[in-house]
């Protein structure tokens, strides 16, 4: 998957100071690599019975809407707070100053489902976890989450043991 992270710029001190940050729209810009990290991430869950994709909002969606349609199954956005026009559940979670919220239509999922949950990016884990308590609240089950880069380092996999989780490419001590 060299290539692949090879295609991700590095901005360092973005949005603040310290933050290296991992710029997926390069990866984006790129149509064979954007393709073939969709088709591999699609691929790790072909057989787990997903019947349907939740993306995060809204880097998420870029990746979770292309995996949808590779495995056949129906998209749905995890928006943040206020955006969606339906009847709602929703969960707060702890960012790093303050908190926020994750909100899903109380239709879209329901018991009996099985949810792949799907992020462009795991650093704590903790975005991801409340999208997966969110899954859960809903009476669907967790079928596996995957994001496309996992920042190591930072251990958001212990957030995550609960489940079968899947990253394409990884960052550590970079
Ligand atoms: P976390 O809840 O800490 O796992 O953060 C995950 C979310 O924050 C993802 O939706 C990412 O888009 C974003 N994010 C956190 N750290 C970075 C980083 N270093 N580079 C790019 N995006 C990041």
């Amino acid at each position: 998957m060299e290539h692949l992270k090879n295609l991700i710029r590095t901005i360092p001190d973005f949005p603040k100071p310290g933050i290296m940050f991992r710029d997926l729209t390069t990866l984006f810009l790129h149509p064979a690599g954007f393709k073939e990290s969709v088709i591999a991430m699609a691929h790790e869950f072909r057989d787990a019975k997903v019947d349907m994709v939740a993306g995060i909002e809204s880097r998420g969606f870029i990746v979770a809407a292309p995996i949808a349609l590779e495995l056949g199954v129906g998209f749905v956005p995890m928006r943040k707070a206020g955006k969606l026009p339906g009847e709602k559940l929703g969960v707060e979670y702890t960012l790093e100053y303050g908190t926020d919220r994750l909100e899903v239509h109380s239709n879209a999922l329901r018991k009996g489902m099985r949810v792949l949950v799907v992020d462009d990016l795991i650093a704590t884990g903790g975005t991801m976890r409340a999208a997966c308590d969110l899954v859960e609240q809903t009476g669907a089950e967790v079928a596996g989450v995957a994001c496309l880069v996992e920042l190591t380092d930072l251990k958001g996999r212990e957030l995550l043991q609960d489940y079968s989780c899947f990253r394409l490419i990884e960052f550590a001590g970079e």
